[in-house]
C-alpha cells in the first residue's frame, strides 16, 4: 500500500510502559491515531527513577543496552541524545562469585585461556563448541541448561551461562527455553551450526551494516536516570494521547464492523470509543483483570491461560557507603553468583561505578538483587534480616567495613516473565486469539524479549504490522 492510500488506523493501547509508548509514538509518526489507557498516575511502567538523600535510584532497569539502530534512532528522535550517558569503561569487566571469591569473567580468547575461573578441562570442553553438531531437528523443548551443557560443557553452565541467566531473567536455566528466552543464541546454532560461529558471523554482518545490529554495543542510561526515556517518548506524543488513572470498564469486539469498543473511566470523566486495533501491553499476570465482554469470552479463555507464565519475585536493595568503607575498587559492572554458590544474593551492580551522579560526593552505591526463579524466598525476607545477611556477604566479598550509610529496598512481587519450556503453547494461544479477532495485539516484555530495547523494538514492529 502506498503512503497516499494508507488507511488511517485509530488504535487503543492499554498500558503506558515503554512498549505501549513506543508503539504509540511510531503509530503517530506514521499518521495513525493512538490513545493510551494507563491505570497508574504515571508513564514508564517498570522504568522508574527516584531520588533520596542524594542517591539516584532505579526501581527497575538500571541500564539500557543499545545494540540496535532502531533503539538508537528512538533516543535521537525524542531529543534525548544530549542527556545520554555511556557506562564507564570499567563496565566491560564483570565479576563472577565462585566459592566466596570474586573472579573476572573472561572477555577475550586470551583472557579465557589464562582465566583462573575455569579449570583446564572446562576450557578444553568449551573450545570444542564449534565442532559439536547441532540437534537433528529444531527443538523448542531444550532448556538453556541442557543447551549449554551439550554445547559448552557443565562448567560453562555453572560459572558463565548460569550467572548470565540470573543477571537477565533472575531465572532458572533448567526451566528457561533456549529457543524463546535466548533466541539469538538459539538462532546461532540453527543457522551456523555453532554459537561461536554464529556470533562471529553476526559481528561481521553488524560491521558491514547488513542488519539493525550495531557493530559497537553501548550500555547507557540518562543523566536523570532511565525514566527520562519513557517521559521523553510521552512528551513527543500528540496532546491528550495518554489517559492516566484510567479504569477500563468494558472491552468488546463488533464482529460486523471488526472494531473494538472500549469503555473507560478516569476520575470524573468517562468515555467510550471505537478502535480499529487494540494493543494490550499489560503484564501477562494482569490480563485477567481486563473486562472483556462475554462475546469475546473465548478470547478471555485463551488469554487467561497466559497467567501460567511464571513471574518470580525480585527485590532490589541499594546500599550506600562512604568510599573509604569499601576496600574493593568496584571496577566493574557488578558481580553475579556462580550457579551453585550458597548466597542470599543473585548478584549486585556497582551503580556509582557505571554512571556519575548516582551517589553523593565521596560515596558509592551498590544495587543488590535477591530472589528470582531459583530462590524466590530470598526476595521475601524482612528488611532487617535481608540487610544483615547481604552485609555479611558484602563484607567478605568486597572488604566493606562498618554499616551502610544509606539503604533503599524496592520489592517486585512479580518481576520478570520466565519464558520457560512450554512457552510455545502460550505463544500459540496468543496467536490463535489474534487470528480469531482481527485487530487485537498482545505485546509487552513476555513477548519479543524482556530488555527495554526489545520492548522498544516490539512497539516499532507492532506499529509496522498495523500500518500494513
Ligand atoms: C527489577 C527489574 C530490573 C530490570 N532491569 C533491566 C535492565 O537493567 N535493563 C533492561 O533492558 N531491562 C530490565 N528490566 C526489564 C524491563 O525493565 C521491562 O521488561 C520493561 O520495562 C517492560 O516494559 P513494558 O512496557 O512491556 O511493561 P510495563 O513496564 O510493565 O508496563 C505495563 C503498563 O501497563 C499498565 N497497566 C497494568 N494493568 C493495566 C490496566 N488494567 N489498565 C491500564 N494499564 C495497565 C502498568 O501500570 C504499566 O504502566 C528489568 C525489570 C525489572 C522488574
Amino acid at each position: 500500500m502506498t503512503e497516499q492510500t494508507q488507511e488511517r488506523k485509530n488504535v487503543a493501547i492499554i498500558g503506558a510502559g515503554i512498549t505501549g509508548l513506543s508503539a504509540a509514538y511510531y503509530l503517530q509518526q506514521a499518521g495513525h491515531s493512538a490513545v493510551i489507557f494507563e491505570k497508574s498516575n504515571r508513564v514508564g511502567g517498570i522504568i522508574q527513577t527516584t531520588e533520596k538523600d542524594g542517591y539516584r535510584l532505579e526501581h527497575g532497569p538500571n541500564t539500557l543496552m543499545v545494540n540496535d539502530k532502531r533503539v538508537a534512532d528512538l533516543i535521537k528522535s525524542v531529543g534525548l541524545e544530549p542527556e545520554l550517558i555511556v557506562a564507564n569503561q570499567a563496565a566491560n569487566k564483570r565479576f563472577v562469585v565462585h566459592q566466596r571469591k570474586l573472579h573476572t569473567l573472561p572477555s577475550s580468547p586470551t583472557s579465557f585461556l589464562t582465566s583462573s575461573l575455569f579449570s583446564l578441562s572446562g576450557k578444553m570442553r568449551a573450545l570444542k563448541e564449534p565442532f559439536i553438531s547441532k540437534l537433528a531437528s529444531e527443538s523448542s523443548s531444550e532448556s538453556f541448561a541442557d543447551f549449554i551443557r551439550r554445547r559448552f560443557g557443565p562448567e560453562m553452565l555453572e560459572k558463565a551461562a548460569g550467572p548470565f541467566v540470573s543477571g537477565i531473567y533472575a531465572g532458572d536455566p533448567n526451566r528457561l527455553s533456549t529457543r524463546f528466552a535466548f533466541p539469538n543464541i538459539y538462532r546461532c546454532e540453527q543457522q551456523s551450526g555453532s554459537v561461536f560461529k554464529g556470533l562471529v558471523k553476526a559481528g561481521k554482518e553488524a560491521k558491514k551494516g547488513e542488519t539493525n545490529r550495531l557493530a559497537k554495543r553501548e550500555i547507557i542510561s540518562f543523566k536523570d536516570g532511565m525514566e527520562a526515556l519513557p517521559k521523553a517518548v510521552a512528551d513527543m506524543l500528540n496532546d491528550d494521547t495518554i489517559i492516566t488513572e484510567a479504569d477500563i470498564s468494558s472491552i468488546s469486539f463488533n464482529k460486523k464492523s471488526k472494531r473494538w469498543n472500549i469503555g473507560w473511566k478516569a476520575g470524573k470523566c468517562h468515555g467510550q470509543g471505537s478502535f480499529s486495533d487494540l494493543i494490550i501491553t499489560v503484564p501477562a499476570h494482569k490480563l485477567e483483570d481486563l473486562p472483556f465482554d462475554t462475546h469475546v469470552s473465548d478470547v478471555l479463555d485463551e488469554v487467561t491461560k497466559v497467567q501460567h507464565l511464571d513471574y518470580p519475585p525480585v527485590t532490589a536493595m541499594v546500599l550506600g557507603f562512604k568510599k573509604e568503607q569499601v576496600n574493593h575498587p568496584l571496577d566493574g559492572f557488578g558481580m553475579l553468583n556462580a550457579l551453585n554458590e550458597k548466597s542470599k544474593m543473585l548478584g549486585a551492580l556497582f551503580i556509582s561505578t557505571l554512571f556519575e551522579n548516582r551517589a553523593p560526593e565521596g560515596h558509592v552505591s551498590i544495587n543488590v538483587m535477591l530472589g528470582g526463579a531459583r530462590t524466590p524466598e530470598h526476595a521475601k525476607m524482612a528488611d532487617s534480616a535481608m540487610k544483615a545477611s547481604v552485609m555479611d556477604e558484602l563484607r567478605q566479598l568486597l572488604g566493606i567495613e562498618g554499616n551502610p550509610t544509606f539503604s533503599n529496598i524496592v520489592r517486585w512481587e512479580k518481576a520478570i516473565p520466565q519464558l520457560n519450556l512450554g512457552y510455545s503453547n502460550i505463544l500459540a494461544q496468543l496467536e490463535q486469539c489474534e487470528r480469531k479477532y482481527p485487530g487485537i495485539h498482545f505485546a509487552g516484555n513476555y513477548r519479543g524479549g524482556i530488555s527495554v530495547g526489545d520492548c522498544i523494538i516490539s512497539g516499532i514492529k507492532l506499529s509496522q504490522t498495523i500500518s500494513n
